[in-house]
């Protein structure tokens, strides 16, 4: 047993986190308040290949693995996870296009995207249904060599500033629920395409989120990605991996909270001496520091399994239930531990205990988590 990275990623690790804190650190403030998306800063991070990290290099990735990914998605997330999520969900949606996509779709959108020319987006959740998967309504009519889409997408990444997007429509409604959907490639400058960006977000507010409405969007039927009506179980299975990107994310965030905090309270002085003397203190950090540790071993092994072609979806449905968990715990806690100045946004925790509860909340809330092992424990 090696716990120990290899030399390849700690050299990535070290160079995600000098980028993050070279490109984001100066903007960070500015774009959490004017909610700007950092599309120069996405070019940098592709030229020095750190988007799509997970993508093979025969589809222009640099072929770091899903593990490779995760350690970028954490070092990024240390310094601002909004800007970081601008450079590691420009590749969402292509997931499924590696996973099912033909030859012709993976050559034609993975390059793309990696070298920083072009954005995806996964187009899932609707105004109407998000946990619930199988209640989306998008429909999509087949007409001559085309679909005809029509319906409506809700908070979705990137919506108005990608190129393309993949999207979750029905084509078989007479068949039953599990086995009516399939995921569609539609070019964002479709005709019919209407993208909203949503103002206001809590936290991640440099990430462009956005309602997209398609009327009567015409694609030709080679955007299909995989088997029609199998767009459910691929979309599913999309969602193994993509939640370990979302635990690094709160692994990343988690870590930075403990690290500020580390040092403020070696600094800061209450009744004649470092808030780091008193106990109460180094229970928070104490705590702080064990859910970090076991959080690091959930993302780093399920993602590690994965690349070794042993996936254990269940671990990383873990990772993500525990990595929300512990993000905003800790980024409480760093709220906490700073007392008045935690709660002003000349300090960087403020913002980091608005960006961690977003991770609770997207790519599968901490209830469709408990949803997803509980069967499984179930199961076996
Ligand atoms: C900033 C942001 C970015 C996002 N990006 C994307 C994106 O790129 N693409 C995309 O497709 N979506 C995206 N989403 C959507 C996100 O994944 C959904 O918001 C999330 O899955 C929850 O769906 P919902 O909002 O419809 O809540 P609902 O499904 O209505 O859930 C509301 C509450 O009910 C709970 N609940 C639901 N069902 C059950 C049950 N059976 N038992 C117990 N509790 C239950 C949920 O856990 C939740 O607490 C994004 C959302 C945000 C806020």
């Amino acid at each position: 047993m090696d716990f120990e990275l290899s030399e390849e990623l700690k050299m990535l690790k070290e160079m995600a986190y000098r980028f993050a804190q070279a490109e984001f650190s100066g903007v960070s403030h500015e774009c959490d308040e004017g909610e700007k998306y950092t599309a120069e800063i996405r070019k940098k991070a592709a030229e020095n290949g750190l988007v799509g990290a997970w993508v093979p290099e025969e589809y222009g990735g640099p072929g770091a693995g899903i593990l490779g990914n995760a350690i970028v998605t954490e070092e990024l997330s240390k310094v601002d996870m909004g800007i970081g999520l601008n450079i590691v969900a420009a590749t969402f949606g292509c997931e499924a296009i590696y996973d099912y996509g033909t030859e012709e779709q993976k050559k034609a959108y993975l390059p793309r995207v990696c070298s920083g020319e072009w954005v995806s987006a996964g187009a899932f959740t609707e105004p109407n249904a998000g946990t619930d998967v199988a209640g989306y309504k998008t429909r999509a009519v087949k007409d001559g060599d085309d679909y005809v889409i029509n319906g409506n997408k809700m908070f979705i990444t990137n919506a108005t500033v990608c190129d393309f997007m993949v999207a979750q429509c029905i084509t078989n409604p007479d068949q039953k629920k599990h086995n009516s959907f399939s995921l569609i490639i539609v070019p964002a400058d479709a005709k019919g395409i209407t993208r909203n960006k949503i103002h206001g977000k809590m936290g991640i507010r440099s990430s462009d989120t956005g309602e997209i409405a398609f009327e009567d969007v015409r694609v030709p039927q080679s955007n299909l990605v995989g088997v029609e009506g199998n767009g459910f179980r691929q979309l599913m299975h999309f969602f193994d991996t993509t939640r370990v990107m979302v635990a690094a994310q709160a692994l990343g965030l988690s870590e930075a909270c403990l690290d500020t905090c580390v040092k403020y309270v070696k600094e800061r002085t209450a009744f004649g001496a470092p808030l780091g003397t008193y106990q109460l203190t180094q229970m928070k950090l104490t705590e702080m520091a064990i859910r970090i540790e076991a959080l690091r071993g959930l993302v780093y092994k399920s993602a590690w399994l994965i690349d070794e072609n042993r996936p254990d979806y269940t671990l990383a449905a873990m990772a993500k239930y525990f990595g929300g968990q512990t993000a905003v715990f800790c980024a409480n806690a760093a709220v906490e531990l700073h007392g008045g100045y935690g709660y002003i946004d000349e300090y960087a925790v403020q913002k980091w205990y608005r960006d961690a509860k977003i991770l609770e909340l997207y790519e599968g809330t901490k209830e469709a988590e408990i949803m997803t092992i509980g069967r499984v424990l179930q199961a076996r």
